[in-house]
C-alpha cells in the first residue's frame, strides 16, 4: 500500500465499519461516550482488556459514579471490586483513584484537553490521551492501538517497530481529515477481518493494495 492509496483504504475501512456492527469496538464506543471524564475512565479502564469486558465493567462502575468527586469519595477496595475483571484491575483502581484527586487539586475537576496535558495524569500514556482529544474533544489525535500498529504495517503503508513509532509516522503521512476515524475504523477491521493470526484475507476489500495478502501467523510472529 501507498500513501496515494489512502482515500480508498479510508473509504472501504469506513464501509466495513458500517457494516461490522458485532465488532465489540462500537459497542465500546457506545458506552465509552459521555463526558470526558467518562471517556477518559472508559479508556483507562480498556488498556490490556477486550473491549467486551470493559463495556460492562464501564456501564457497571459509571453505575455507582459519575464525576471525579464521587471516585475520590470512593475507597479503593470498591474501585478495585467495581472495575474487576478488567486488566490490572488492582493498579487501575490505584490509578483512577489518583487520577480523581489529580483533577480535583490541578485542573478544577476538567479534564484537560491536550495529549501533551493528558499524559502527565495517573495511567494515562499516549494511546488514551490521542482517543481522549478525540473522542472528549473531537479535536484531532492519532491513537494507535495494537490492531492500528498490525495492519498499517501489514498494509505496507508503514514500516514500524513500536506503536509510538506509528502514532509518529502515521502523523507524518495521514491527511488530518483521516485522523478522527482511523482508529475506530481500524480496530473494528482487526476484530472482524484482520485478526492477529490468520486473517481473513478471502474477500478482503483491501486485496489489492494489501503487501500481505494471504499471511499467516503464528503466536511469535503476530506482525
Ligand atoms: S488482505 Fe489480509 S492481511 Fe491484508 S488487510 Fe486484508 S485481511 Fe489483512
Amino acid at each position: 500500500m501507498k500513501v496515494a492509496d489512502i482515500p480508498f483504504v479510508n473509504r472501504k475501512l469506513k464501509k466495513h465499519y458500517a457494516e461490522a456492527q458485532h465488532a465489540p469496538v462500537i459497542e465500546f464506543m457506545r458506552v465509552q461516550s459521555g463526558t470526558p471524564f467518562r471517556i477518559l475512565v472508559a479508556t483507562i479502564l480498556s488498556a490490556r482488556t477486550k473491549d467486551e469486558t470493559t463495556s460492562a465493567v464501564v456501564k457497571h462502575l459509571f453505575s455507582h459514579i459519575a464525576t471525579p468527586e464521587d471516585l475520590a469519595a470512593a475507597s479503593i477496595e470498591n474501585v478495585t471490586e467495581w472495575i474487576f475483571p478488567v486488566g490490572f484491575y488492582r493498579t487501575k483502581a490505584k490509578y483512577l483513584k489518583e487520577l480523581a484527586q489529580v483533577l480535583l487539586d490541578q485542573y478544577d475537576g476538567e479534564v484537560p484537553k491536550t495529549v501533551d496535558e493528558l499524559c502527565k495524569l495517573p495511567g494515562v500514556g499516549r494511546k488514551t490521551a490521542n482517543l481522549v482529544v478525540t473522542a472528549a474533544f473531537n479535536d484531532y489525535g492519532i491513537c494507535v492501538d495494537i490492531h492500528v500498529h498490525r495492519i498499517c504495517n501489514r498494509l505496507g503503508l508503514l514500516k514500524t517497530k513500536t506503536p509510538h513509532e506509528t502514532e509518529m509516522a502515521l502523523r507524518e503521512c495521514l491527511p488530518k481529515r483521516y485522523w478522527k476515524g482511523w482508529n475506530r475504523f481500524i480496530v473494528a477491521f482487526g476484530q472482524t477481518r484482520c485478526t492477529p493470526r490468520n486473517p481473513n484475507c478471502h474477500d478482503c476489500p483491501l486485496q489489492t493494495v494489501c503487501d500481505r495478502v494471504g499471511v499467516t501467523t503464528t503466536r511469535k510472529q503476530s506482525a
